[in-house]
């Protein structure tokens, strides 16, 4: 599998709208947003998938909770709602094989989903 789009945007050789930076997270707008605020929430280390996830990255995989928890505060959406989704694989549609967690919200969200 190996390097990502997101890798790039890791390395800042690609622009990306940065909302939220740490030494082991970065958050930036979704290029092609599905809702009115959509964000991904990425780990700087390379994972996959979801299948790709060890022991060793509990941590590193409860911090993009608390990244989207800050940033639903942040965007006011903490009390209205919003939708946390990762896509495995491909009948999931996981387009980028870099773990994320996409931070939708600002509109109502149906359910089951598509
Ligand atoms: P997936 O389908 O893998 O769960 O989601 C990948 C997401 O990455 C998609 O929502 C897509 O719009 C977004 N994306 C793909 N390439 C880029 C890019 O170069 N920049 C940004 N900001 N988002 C991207």
């Amino acid at each position: 599998m190996g390097e990502t789009v997101f890798s790039k945007i890791i390395r800042k050789e690609i622009p990306a709208q940065i909302l939220y930076e740490d030494d082991e997270i970065l958050a930036f707008k979704d290029i092609a947003p599905q809702a009115p605020i959509h964000i991904l929430i990425i780990p700087k280390k390379e994972i996959p998938t979801v299948n790709h996830i060890t022991e060793q990255d509990v941590h590193l995989v409860g911090k993009l909770f608390l990244v989207a928890q800050k940033l639903a505060k942040e965007f006011g959406v903490d009390s209205s709602g919003y939708r946390l989704v990762v896509n495995c694989n491909s009948d999931a549609g996981q387009a980028v094989y870099h773990l994320h967690l996409h931070l939708l919200a600002g509109r109502k969200f149906s359910w089951p989903p598509g």
